[in-house]
């Protein structure tokens, strides 16, 4: 007897597998999807396994299957229970991740007579059950749901209860069809030989129907049907005529199904391989030599490919997936959904044309669907998008890359399974012997590390390939905003920045203005010395509360009342909170008025158009100065801009969060990018209150190394991560007092349990107010998990209903 090992669609099932019987006329393999009886329902399933010998000793079997098809690959089943014990979610949620669009749909119940004929004896039957029998004797078999309408939802049911406890129907299932359908057109064909059908063109003529002649004459001289759109494009000619001829018998109708093609309105000049530099040349080098790796066989390959933007990154990624393909594989290739630009997938399409498909959540679901298809059938080469992509059903897997590998989109917090991008990419490298390239000019500290300690092979390219003047990078200066102040500046704009700005405007460049928004009115700031207040415990920015007037600390619930002077200066102007895009805009406007101004935030593109609208308008110079914020930083290409202003570097440091430096430093540094990318030459001014601190001293000399060397110094000391791990659990609820006693209560069993099996290693952080405390009207409390193995304790309790846990969590 064999045994499939089924993850069943249903929330009840948790992280566990169940075993059902494979009946003898069934063919079932892994990653299968099946009908499995559960409870006294019928569901869908996905076979993760198959064995002799079940879990349990009852089992069930399977009802029946749902496609021929599997629908995951071996290694995608053993992704699948990998996440759900890496995240802790559902397993079925993991599964799911990997499953085609439209899939989870629900059975829909058949009746039908019996294949063993009874004797019947209807006398002892109502009228509506006789009525049932003759309605299946009939039609064969007949949707419950159809019943359900003439004879009413209780009747129906009671009725067919009965029918089948007699042994005189029996119950079937099916999957409801299939919302999103392939898409097809209509095309025409000849429906008779063409001798016929010439002869007919003239009987035509004679009678004068030229138009139905010319329809006819135009197919006759087909070989193929031709699509009704071009026949006509082609002829002209009006719906009533074509019918005429499908009337007579001399012209069919055909449905074709046709892709919908993502890129199909582009039309697309292929590309070629560029000549690589020496460093180009040795890191693709590195890659080559372990493509082609038998699954499963050893550590995966992992490379760190580190350089600047314009250093060459791109460019080895399409060579090595060239690579790839010559060796009969193919290539998953993600970026941030933000970078899933036209421009970017252009790059990967002109190389590989015809051969790529793009996958993310702007795709109609029709559109995804025939992309998904596509992509199983192994038509295409390179699968681009953002953080799902990773899970496309691409056969023969070869070449993983992640480019912008640092970035948070690649975690998905908002949902379970919370999973990592990287680490699932990485996980699933392993399964299938496929090489993965992380890409980036400011790589995580998490993945440094690796490269330092050789987990991964750091490949760097140190240097901007474009030989035109001016793509050196940009020179940085740092202005110390309390020097300003001292002199009597209270104005956003320091002297060096006023200045830079009538320079650049007057020489004919453009200037983009930086606000970093988030959690700028979170923290105080003395307005005179820029000290910030931090918690004694855990460094991180305490977060001021307006409604207590008091300031906290979102990792370690220390409270204290804000003071009335500055403990550093005793300034009494201790109270400032940050400022917005539209005081900027407004600010910018009194200082230097002749310049015409652009705003960019995501208020401006709520009611005026798209961000591309905006850009465009930038681009065709019709504005000076762009004020933005975070958006601005991310991969645009804007030539004529000779200047960036950051009006404020603190706001990023002084996130409660040990990650606040990290993201600082790439933010600085991917905005200074922004500048000098013409042959204008650039410059950057970053003002602050905390010119010393070495996020943003490093980012002015573009200097990562030195960044690293304190950032990890910090990290060893503090115990963060990559020395450690941590889980983030949070609990919401309507009430603020019974989240705190919530909190409080998880914490006391999560430290009995942590003495009671004596872990060492791991220590409890909070209970504390999450950052964002309220979240659509519920209040949020969260504890923190710090060890090295912080899931491995808490797969084995029970989580209680309305606590999330965030495994690897990338904000805290
Ligand atoms: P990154 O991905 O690191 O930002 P790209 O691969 O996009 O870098 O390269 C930046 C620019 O340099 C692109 O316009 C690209 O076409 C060009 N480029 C890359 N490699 C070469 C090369 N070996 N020779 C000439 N131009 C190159
Ligand atoms: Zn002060
Ligand atoms: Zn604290």
């Amino acid at each position: 007897m064999r045994y499939a090992e089924v993850s069943v669609n249903s929330p009840i099932a948790q992280r566990r597998i169940f075993s059902y019987t494979i009946p003898p006329n069934l063919t079932i393999d892994v990653g299968q999807a099946v009908w499995v009886p559960f409870g006294n329902k019928l569901l869908q399933g996905i076979v993760l396994e198959l064995s002799d010998y079940p879990l349990v000793e009852e089992t069930r079997e399977i009802a029946g299957v749902i496609d021929p098809h599997p629908i995951l690959s071996p290694a995608q089943a053993e992704l699948a229970c990998w996440i759900s014990e890496h995240y802790l979610s559902l397993l079925f949620e993991a599964v799911a991740l990997m499953l085609p669009p439209g899939f989870e749909r629900k059975p829909v119940t058949f009746i039908s007579s019996p294949t063993i004929s009874h004797e019947l004896d209807t006398s002892s039957l109502t009228q509506e059950q006789r009525g049932i029998l003759e309605l299946i004797y009939r039609q064969g078999k007949v949707r419950l749901r159809q019943l359900e309408k003439t004879l009413g939802k209780k009747k129906a049911q009671a009725a067919v209860s009965q029918l089948v406890g007699q042994g005189l129907a029996v119950r079937s299932y099916e999957l409801e069809p299939v919302k999103v359908k392939p898409k097809t057109v209509p095309y025409l064909r000849l429906a008779v030989a063409a001798g016929e059908a010439s002869q007919e063109v003239s009987r035509l003529r004679e009678k004068r129907a030229s138009k139905q002649a010319a329809l006819l004459d135009f197919l006759v001289q087909q070989t193929e049907p031709v699509s009704l759109s071009e026949v006509r494009k082609s002829i002209g000619i009006p719906a009533s005529i074509v019918k005429a001829t499908v009337d007579k018998g001399l012209v069919k109708v055909q449905q074709i199904e046709v892709k919908r093609d993502p890129l199909a309105y582009q039309s697309i000049p292929p590309s070629y391989p560029l000549t690589l530099t020496a460093a180009q040349r040795s890191a693709l080098e590195s890659v080559k030599s372990s493509l082609m790796k038998a699954p499963g066989d050893a550590q995966p390959s992992v490379f760190l490919l580190h350089g600047v933007t314009g250093s060459g990154k791109t460019e080895i990624y399409l060579q090595a997936l060239a690579e790839a393909i010559r060796r009969g594989k193919r290539g998953i290739v993600l970026v941030p959904e933000i970078a899933l630009t036209p421009q970017t997938i252009e790059r990967f399409a002109s190389r590989f044309p015809g051969r790529v498909a793009v996958l993310h959540s702007k795709l109609s679901m029709g559109e995804q669907y025939d992309e998904w298809h596509r992509i199983r059938k192994g038509e295409c080469d390179v699968v681009i998008g953002s953080r799902s992509a990773i899970f496309a059903p691409q056969p023969d897997l070869g070449l993983i890359v992640i480019d912008e590998e640092h970035e948070w989109t690649y975690k998905q917090s908002d949902k379970s399974p919370r999973y990592h991008t990287r680490d699932v990419a990485i996980k699933l490298a392993e399964l299938t012997g496929a090489a993965v390239i992380l890409g980036s000019a400011t790589p995580s500290v998490e993945t440094f590390y690796h490269a330092q300690t050789e987990d991964y092979h750091l490949l760097q390219l140190p240097e901007r390939v474009t030989p035109s003047e001016g793509s050196s990078l940009p020179e940085v200066e740092v202005v110390d905003l309390r020097e300003e102040l001292k002199v009597g500046n209270r104005s956003l704009f320091s002297r060096s920045l006023s200045q830079a700005i009538v320079k650049s405007i007057g020489s004919g460049g453009q200037v983009i203005l930086f606000l970093n928004r988030r959690g700028a009115a979170t923290f105080i700031q003395c307005r005179r010395c820029g000290f910030v207040l931090r918690c004694k415990r855990c460094e991180v920015a305490l977060t001021y509360h307006w409604a207590e007037d008091a300031l906290l600390c979102h990792q370690c619930n220390y409270r204290m009342p804000v003071p009335q002077v500055c403990p550093r200066c005793l300034s009494p102007r201790i109270k400032f909170l940050g400022l917005g895009t539209q005081r900027l805009e407004q600010e910018a406007s009194q200082v230097f008025p002749q310049a015409r101004l652009l705003r960019w935030d995501s208020d401006v593109t709520k009611h005026k158009g798209s961000h591309q609208n905006i850009l465009d308008k930038f681009r065709a110079h019709k504005a000076d100065i762009l004020i933005g914020t975070q958006m601005i930083a991310k991969g645009l290409d804007l030539p004529q801009v000779t200047l960036v202003g950051v009006i404020s570097a603190d706001t990023g440091l002084n996130l409660p969060d040990f990650r606040a430096g990290e993201r600082t430093f790439q933010l600085l540094s991917q905005v200074a990018g922004r500048a000098g990318r013409g042959s204008l030459g650039g410059r950057v001014i970053i003002q602050t209150y905390s010119p010393e601190h070495y996020s943003i001293q490093a980012a002015a000399k573009h200097d990562y190394t030195t960044f690293y060397g304190r950032e990890i110094d910090y990290r060893r000391q503090l115990r963060n991560p990559p020395f450690s791990r941590l889980a983030c659990l949070t609990y919401n609820h309507t009430n603020d007092g019974i989240c705190q006693r919530e909190a409080e209560r998880m914490k006391r069993v999560l430290t009995q349990e942590i003495d009671s099996r004596g872990i060492a290693d791991l220590s409890l952080i909070g209970p504390a107010p999450a950052f964002i405390h309220r979240l659509r009207g519920r209040f949020r409390w969260q504890l923190i998990l710090r060890g090295s193995e912080p899931s491995a304790l808490l797969s084995e309790l029970p989580i209680p209903q309305g606590w999330t846990v965030d495994i690897d969590p990338v904000g805290v």
